[in-house]
């Protein structure tokens, strides 16, 4: 839970509002003989990651999108997964791919997902879509990324010329944040395991996003008062539930704003692969 202190940067109500216009979408597709279809390659036996997956799958069956597990043995080989998503790539019936990690040993996400059809790409793995966002250019943004974005939108919270420290540099998250961040005119400093001194940096900035997977590393000196603090972490916790990245008692006083986990990014985040994925049926980037 939050601390009252800060308001609650819930992701429910812009994925609710999102999940209503893919709802639409999708029945008009639907109607002009376009059924949208969702498939996610999976390759791993892993609990928390079949969760995830079957979360993405009731999302989709909500919001009338085919969703198809492509179940891999766990010891696929990187060409068979690449075969696969090539099929899938060719296969016109389906309209977004997702390759799902953790991969077999051996399998590198960054190595095969340029496989993925780049107008299939809807959680922009291909390094194709990653280079056109960073050319600013039209392509389907790692919708974890994205959702950060409509999370501080969603609650009128401005990133135009204000500073933003990212914490974590991933391909998925931290990296591709960083240009949709520029893209808004803010001023963005990605931190990651190697910088020195980050509560110093992070507690120098307007707006801070955690997205490292490592519970409780932002703190309250982490974080200057008054700033906004986002919360992309998801670390499985022995019980069976999910934290963040942010010691939230303690960042909760401090903070104006902090989303919470779960409910923060992690329903946008959904909301948006199935967007993304009526917007390839529809060959809307
Ligand atoms: P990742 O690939 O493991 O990257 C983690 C990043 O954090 C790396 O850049 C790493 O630095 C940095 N880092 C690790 N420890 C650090 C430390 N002590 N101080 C500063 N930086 C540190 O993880 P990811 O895939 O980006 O995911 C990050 C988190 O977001 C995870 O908890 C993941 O579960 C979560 N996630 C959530 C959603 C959602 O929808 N809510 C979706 C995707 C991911 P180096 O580069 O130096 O190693």
């Amino acid at each position: 839970m939050t601390n009252p202190t800060a308001a609650e940067l819930t992701g429910r109500p812009r994925a609710d509002a999102l999940r209503a216009e893919i709802t639409r979408l999708a029945a008009e597709l639907a109607q002009d003989g376009t059924p949208p279809r969702l498939a996610v390659v999976v390759a791993t036996e892993d609990e928390p990651t079949a969760w995830y997956v079957r979360s993405i799958a009731r999302a989709a069956a909500r919001t009338g999108i085919a969703c198809d597990t492509v179940r891999l043995p766990a010891d696929a080989s990187p060409e068979q997964i690449r075969e696969r998503l090539s099929e899938l790539g060719a296969d016109p019936t389906v309209h977004g791919v997702i390759l799902q990690t953790p991969l077999p040993e051996g399998s590198v996400a960054a190595e095969l997902a340029d496989a993925i059809a780049p107008e299939k790409d809807v959680d922009g793995a291909n390094p194709l879509s990653l280079g056109r966002l960073a050319a600013g250019l039209p392509a389907f943004a790692p919708a974890t990324a994205e959702a950060v974005v409509q999370l501080l939108d969603a609650h009128g919270v401005v990133v135009a010329g204000r500073t933003v420290a990212v914490v974590g540099r991933s391909t998925v998250v931290g990296k591709p944040l960083a240009h949709l961040l520029l893209d808004r005119d803010a001023t963005v400093t990605v931190c990651h395991s190697r910088t020195v001194g980050l509560p110093a940096v992070t507690a120098a900035a307007d707006i801070v996003v955690a997205a490292a997977g490592r519970p409780g590393l932002i703190t309250a000196e982490h974080v200057k008062p008054g700033a906004v603090v986002v919360d992309v972490g998801t670390n499985p916790t022995p019980d069976g539930g999910l934290v963040g990245d942010v010691d939230a008692a303690a960042v909760g006083a401090k903070a104006a704003a902090l989303s919470p986990v779960p409910g923060g990014v992690g329903p946008i985040t959904t909301a948006l692969l199935l967007r993304h994925t009526v917007r390839a049926a529809a060959r809307v980037l």
